[in-house]
């Protein structure tokens, strides 16, 4: 992996938690004016996601809607989070947000969340960006 991808870490602490990572993502795009953030995750039992970051009952109303998606199956994976992996796949694994002005462009009520579907663990968030013309 090159210069390009600025990786942070970020301790979760619950079994399922969302993280606002908005700040560290923004830390991380010092180097562009213009252009594309991409932001991705190495890892299969968490997410990212962009959501309303002003009412902290919206993370808790999604964390409850997400256990709802959890089909009543017979699970194979014998590490016994393939619920975690589900919904990962659901949510997806990156995001790409447009830079304006050094900043990252986001609606008014808009935060970039790291959902934590296992925790607590330790964990990734890979950052690159791509610049503008
Ligand atoms: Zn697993």
């Amino acid at each position: 992996m090159g210069k390009t991808v600025k990786i942070f870490e970020i301790r979760t602490t619950n079994h399922r938690q969302m993280v606002d990572i908005t700040a560290k993502v923004e830390n991380a795009i010092t180097d562009i004016e213009e252009g594309l953030c991409h932001v991705h995750i190495p890892h299969t039992t968490a997410a990212v996601i962009i959501n309303e970051n002003a009412d902290p009952d919206v993370q808790r109303d999604l964390l409850a809607a997400y256990e709802t998606l959890i089909p009543n199956i017979r699970f194979k994976h014998t590490e016994g989070n393939s619920d975690a992996h589900l919904i990962s796949t659901l949510l997806g694994p990156s995001l790409a947000i447009p830079v304006v002005g050094g900043r990252l462009k986001l609606g008014t009520w808009q935060g970039i969340f790291f959902v934590e579907l296992d925790g607590p663990r330790s964990r990734k968030v890979w950052v690159s960006t791509i610049v503008g013309s």
